[in-house]
This record gives C-alpha cells, sequence and structure tokens, in this order.
C-alpha cells in the first residue's frame, strides 16, 4: 500500500519552488486554461519560485498547427513571465523511450493486445475510461505481439490536495493497469507528464480539477521511477452554464478576444480572489502586483468545477 501526504510548503519555506503550466495545443487558449496558468503562476511567483511553460502536444493527432505558437503569444500578451526555455513534449520521445525502458526492465509494465472494444462493458473509471480486466497482465498468448503497453497498478495512493482535500484512490479498482506507450506507437499522457515534470524538478502541479482523477496514477508511476512527488493542488475547473467543461468543443471563446485585464479579474474572482474593479483600467503590471500580493490559494473555492462567468 502506497501513501503520499504531499503539502504545500509555506511562503516562507527555503525549499525552492518550482511549478509549470502546461497547456495542450489542441486550439487557442481559453479561460479554463487562463485560470491554471493564473493559479500556477500565482502560486509560484508568491512563494518566490521558477515558473515553467510547457507544450504538451505529445498527442500529435490531436495538436493543431499553430496553436501553441498562438497560446504562447497570448500568454506573453496577458504579461506571465515563464523562466526558462519552453519544452515541447514532441521533441522528447527519447526521455520517454527511456523511462519505459526503466519500467519493462524492472518488470512493471507489460504488452497488451486488448483493443478498446474489448474493454467495453467493464467498469468506468473515475476519469471515464474502461477499467481494465488484466486480460494480458499474466502475458500474451503465443505469436501474438502486444503493441500497447501497461504498467501493473496496485495499491491505494493516497495524497492531500491543496483545494480538493485529502485524496484515496485504490488503483486497481479504478482505473486498473494503465496504459503508458499507446498501440499507435504514442507515449500516454500520464508517461510524459511524469517523465517531464520529474526531469524539471517540479515541486508543485497546480492545474485544473478535470485532472485530479489522473494524479493517483501519476503518483503512482513517480514511485516506480523513484522520483519524488510533487505537491498538488487542482483548481476547480470552469464550465458553462450546462455544467459542460470550456473547450473549443463547447464553442469557448478564444481568450484573446477579451481584454487581458478584463480576463484576468474574471480569472481572479473564478479562483476566489477579490480583485478591486478599478483595476480592469490600470495597467498589466498593476493588476499583476495586486494579484501577487494578495494571492491565497486557501480563498480558492473547494469544488471540482463551477460555472464562469457567461461572457467567457
Ligand atoms: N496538458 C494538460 C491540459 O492542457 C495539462 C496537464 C497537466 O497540467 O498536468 O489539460
Amino acid at each position: 500500500m502506497q501513501s503520499f501526504a504531499t503539502t504545500f510548503t509555506s511562503p516562507d519555506s527555503s525549499a525552492p519552488y518550482i511549478g509549470r503550466f502546461a497547456p495542450s495545443p489542441t486550439g487557442a487558449l481559453h479561460f479554463g486554461s487562463l485560470v491554471a496558468a493564473v493559479g500556477s503562476y500565482l502560486d509560484a511567483r508568491t512563494h518566490g519560485g521558477r515558473w515553467l511553460l510547457r507544450i504538451e502536444d505529445v498527442d500529435a493527432p490531436r495538436s493543431v498547427p499553430g496553436a501553441a505558437e498562438g497560446i504562447i503569444a497570448t500568454l506573453a500578451r496577458f504579461g506571465f513571465e515563464w523562466d526558462g526555455e519552453i519544452v515541447r513534449q514532441s521533441r522528447r520521445s527519447a526521455a520517454y523511450e527511456a523511462a519505459l525502458d526503466t519500467l519493462k526492465a524492472a518488470g512493471h509494465a507489460y504488452p497488451c493486445v486488448c483493443t478498446r472494444r474489448e474493454l467495453v462493458g467493464q467498469p468506468l473509471a473515475r476519469d471515464g475510461s474502461r477499467r481494465y480486466p488484466g486480460t494480458c497482465r499474466g502475458g500474451l498468448a503465443p505469436r501474438r505481439e502486444g503493441r500497447a503497453w501497461r504498467v501493473r497498478a496496485d495499491g491505494v495512493i493516497h495524497f492531500d490536495d491543496a483545494v480538493q482535500g485529502p485524496q484515496e484512490i485504490d488503483l486497481a479498482a479504478d482505473a486498473g493497469d494503465y496504459v503508458v506507450r499507446r498501440a499507435d506507437g504514442l507515449f500516454a499522457y500520464q508517461l510524459a507528464v511524469v517523465v517531464d515534470d520529474a526531469e524539471a524538478g517540479v515541486t508543485h502541479v497546480v492545474r485544473g480539477a478535470d485532472l485530479l482523477d489522473s494524479t493517483a496514477r501519476q503518483i503512482h508511476l513517480l514511485g516506480l521511477l523513484g522520483a519524488p512527488v510533487p505537491a498538488y493542488a487542482h483548481l476547480p475547473l470552469a464550465t458553462n452554464a450546462a455544467g459542460e467543461k470550456l473547450s473549443k468543443q463547447t464553442l469557448a471563446r478564444a481568450i484573446d478576444e477579451h481584454p487581458p485585464q478584463a480576463a484576468l479579474l474574471a480569472a481572479l474572482r473564478f479562483l476566489g480572489q477579490n480583485p478591486p474593479g478599478t483595476l480592469a483600467g490600470a495597467p498589466l503590471a498593476e493588476l499583476w502586483r495586486w494579484a501577487q500580493a494578495h494571492w491565497s490559494i486557501a480563498a480558492v473555492p473547494h469544488c471540482r468545477q463551477a460555472v464562469a462567468d457567461g461572457s467567457f
């Protein structure tokens, strides 16, 4: 049984803080991603920490040409300042391959021939995927060759999320053995995010609560790879009035269509901060100064999702 008690360091802690924002370039930045960018940025800066930017284009077929550049330009226009080089997952296959080799060599990963169709009827995991029943766990039938790779997932993961509170996930009962390399040869998000965060020395992960259900698998993988586990804070996910996650699919407007001040103030309010309305007409630098001076993660609503202001 694995248990991880991760806690947020206090702003005066001497431990170096490394945070990050890791958008997937599947379209323009929308309000939901802006909320994650603002929360992770302010938390890093108020801890005197570094804030890294990583483009999560590991799923190349889902990446939209030009979207990464658009997101980077929007962040710059909104006054975000990231540290160091921007990392792009599409250029990091060698690192993912090495991590997979480590998992294979230790017997943690095994090949799998199951198709998605074969899993229909299995119970749903918290993230909506089908729980894997372990069909290929004991080895493949002769002459069958697995194209996907899964990791054996046993144990209960505990972690204390700075916004969502204590979490307990039984890996086998939830998603079961999970995919780290897909049948199409692409590395799975779970593997890429863990390898990237570990290599960059990320100490604090602040992101949307849609990823809360992935966190147990990521903590599990970090353990198998011998990497330290960061502290987590999952911010409420912004939805439309129908309760759907804001995204290109739900026709969320690009955040670029709004004045930066108005969008940033809306993101701060969504995060439970209480910025004065006068900042709407102030220079961006003044807005950021106020936000850093007043940021409080304790004020972020403790819910998994919340309805965004209708104009977003
Ligand atoms: N790329 C993911 C997204 O855009 C975020 C992953 C993460 O922060 O770990 O939803």
